[in-house]
Order: C-alpha cells, then structure tokens, then sequence
C-alpha cells in the first residue's frame, strides 16, 4: 500500500509529470487505472466544491460523444447511447450532457458552439462540480477531433460560474495529438487532468490524476482533511518505474519528430479512400489516422481480413482507425496503412 508512506520511483514520477504537464499543475494523485483516475478526478471536484462551502455542488457537465472509462462514476459522464445508460438507470448518477462542438481544427470557430455550456452553467451552476471532457480528441466515443478555440472558451466560462474543468488526456497525453498534452492546443490549464494508457508506454497498468495547488490545498484544509480515495495498488513501484522509463525516454524529445513523420504518412497514404464510395470521412490528428464509413462495419469479418493482409486493427462502428505506436518505422506504418487500405477498399 501506499498509505503513510512513499519510494523513490513514485517520487521521481510524481515530478516528470510535474515538469511535463502544463504550467499550474503541480499536485499528483497515483490510481491503478484510468476509469480511477476518473473516479478520483470527480470526487476531487466534489470535495474541492465542498472544501469551498458549496454544498449542492455535485454535479458534472460533459459534452455528448465522450468517453472516460467503464466504472460507474466515469460512465455516468460518457455519451448516453454509445455507453447504453439505459442498461444502467437508477443506478447512474445523473448529469448534465451538451452538444459536442462540430468545428474540427481546421475549421473557422463558430462562438455559437459555447452557448449551450453558458446556458447549462449560467441556470445550473449551483448543482455543478465540474466540467469534464476530452480536450481536442474524443477518442472512443467516436473519434473526432474539434476546435481548440472551444475549449479556450469552455475554461473561461468553467471560472466565470466557479465550475472546474477536468481534461480528460487518457488517451491524447503524452505526444500523441502532436503537443505533450491535447490542452496546449488551446493554452489552457485545466484545475484537474487524468493520464493513463501511454503513461508506461502501454506496459504496465498506472494512471495518474493531477490538479492545481488550489484544488490540493482547498481539499485538504477541508473536514474531511484528505482526498477519500486509496486504491491498494497506487503508485505500485514497478509500474511506476515503467512510467519513469518512459518519462525519460519522452524528455528526449524524439517523440516531436516521430509523431510529426506519422502524421505526414497517415495524411499522404489515407487520402485516396476519400475518394471511395463507402468512406464518408478520413481524418488525421497528430499520430492519429481515422477512415469513417457511411454504414456500421461487421468487425468479425473485416478482422479477419486486417488479419489475413498482415495487420491488426480494431475498429468499432463506422470507424477504422489508427494509433501507431511513436517508434513504428516508416515502413512499418505504410505497410499497416497498405493492409488496412486493401480491405476497406473491397468493401
Ligand atoms: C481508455 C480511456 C479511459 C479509461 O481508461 P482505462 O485504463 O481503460 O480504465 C478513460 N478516458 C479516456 C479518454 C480513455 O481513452
């Protein structure tokens, strides 16, 4: 256990992603996975408004299309239909769920797109904690990537209404949208960001939540003093070590390189099946590829053909994507894009 007592590699960790991380962020909490680091993020936000005399303030607002894991709490602020509330009524909490924003990055900004969130804040405001979302990329619940001017105006509103802002960088930390988090796209500190998957560079199972001095301090000069969490294996020291391997390796820089190389393949190699009659979509973000087709795919046997051309790929709905890992070769990566290609175009 971790209670009561600390090492070395929890330490060494605790200050890369303190160096790593945007400016602000300097307090971190260990959990074992990232639906955890989700779980500990929201009750963070809930004693903080507590810590502040708040007391109906236990709510979260998020935008549709989101996903931040599969444990109760975080699935109570994934999209509705994709993550089937329905299964799950009575048992979930309820929350506040807006349209999510439809300029992508290469868009001009509609302002209109935060009128939803100044109006849920502005009428709500008393019986919200946060604000939860994947900045720039939502990932699993349907690969899309939106405007950074989006979640600029989402920070600003969040201090206007006393409402904090928690990035959820599960899957986009760490270099994979071209910068070390997606966050910086826009500029922002969020007061609380969860990490996870490429934490140990995939090899061993660790998350992190971390927050603002602010939000550390107000929880723990609070009544209940502590942060009412404690999973028995936070800030396990192998995985931890794993991470700090990995956090070495990322302070090389080389990732920079690796990502922007990607991104150029996936662009060049994807972009003849935008002509093709069945893709509706193809999008590229940082070390991210996405194909999306006009119909649901039948994913047993279109594995089966990734498979038999060489290549695993995993798609799910209409989507066939892509996240190489940063140290695939060139090569490698055009003969994944090549194999993936061949199949979706006999579609
Ligand atoms: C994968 C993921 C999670 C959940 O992490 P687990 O380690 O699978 O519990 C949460 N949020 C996002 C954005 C993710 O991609």
């Amino acid at each position: 256990m971790f209670g009561g007592l600390t090492h070395e590699p929890a330490i060494n960790l605790a200050k890369h992603l303190v160096d790593l991380t945007p400016e602000g962020l300097d307090r971190v909490f260990l959990a074992d996975s990232g639906s955890v680091s989700v779980e500990v993020a929201l009750k963070m936000a809930i004693q903080y408004q507590l810590g502040k005399g708040h007391l109906g303030k236990n709510k979260f607002v998020t935008i549709k299309n989101g996903y931040h894991g599969d444990t109760f709490g975080a699935m109570a602020v994934c999209d509705p239909v994709n993550s089937m509330h329905s299964l799950y009524a009575g048992m979930l909490p309820e929350n506040f769920f807006i349209e999510a924003p439809v300029s992508t990055p290469n868009d001009e900004f509609n302002p209109k797109e935060l009128e939803e969130l100044e109006d849920t804040l502005a009428c709500r405001s008393d019986t919200i904690a946060a604000f939860i979302l994947e900045p720039i990329v939502q990932g699993a619940g349907g690969m899309r990537f939106y405007h950074p001017e989006f979640l600029q105006g989402a920070k600003l509103i969040c201090e206007k209404y006393d409402v904090l802002l928690i990035a959820d960088e599960i899957a986009t930390g760490f270099g994979r949208t071209g910068k070390m988090f997606a966050c910086e796209h826009a500029e922002i500190t969020p007061d609380i960001l969860c990490v996870g998957k490429a934490i140990t560079g995939g090899y061993m199972t660790l998350a992190a939540t971390i927050c603002t001095s602010n939000v550390a301090t107000t929880i723990s000069e609070s009544r209940a003093g502590v942060l009412m969490h404690g999973p028995t294996f936070m800030g396990n020291p192998l995985a931890c070590a794993a991470a700090n391997a990995s956090m070495e390796l990322l302070k090389t820089g080389q990732w920079e390189d690796q990502v922007k190389n990607i991104e150029l393949i996936l662009k060049q190699e994807l972009k003849p099946a935008s002509n093709w009659q069945r893709v509706t979509n193809v999008r590229v973000f940082g070390a991210i590829g996405v194909i999306e087709m006009s119909e649901n795919v039948d994913v047993p046997s279109i594995q089966k053909q990734f498979v038999a051309n060489g290549v695993w790929v995993r798609p799910f709905g209409k989507l066939i994507y892509v996240m190489p890992p940063f140290v695939i070769t060139t090569n490698e990566l055009k003969q994944l894009i090549h194999g993936m290609l061949k199949v979706v175009k006999s579609l």
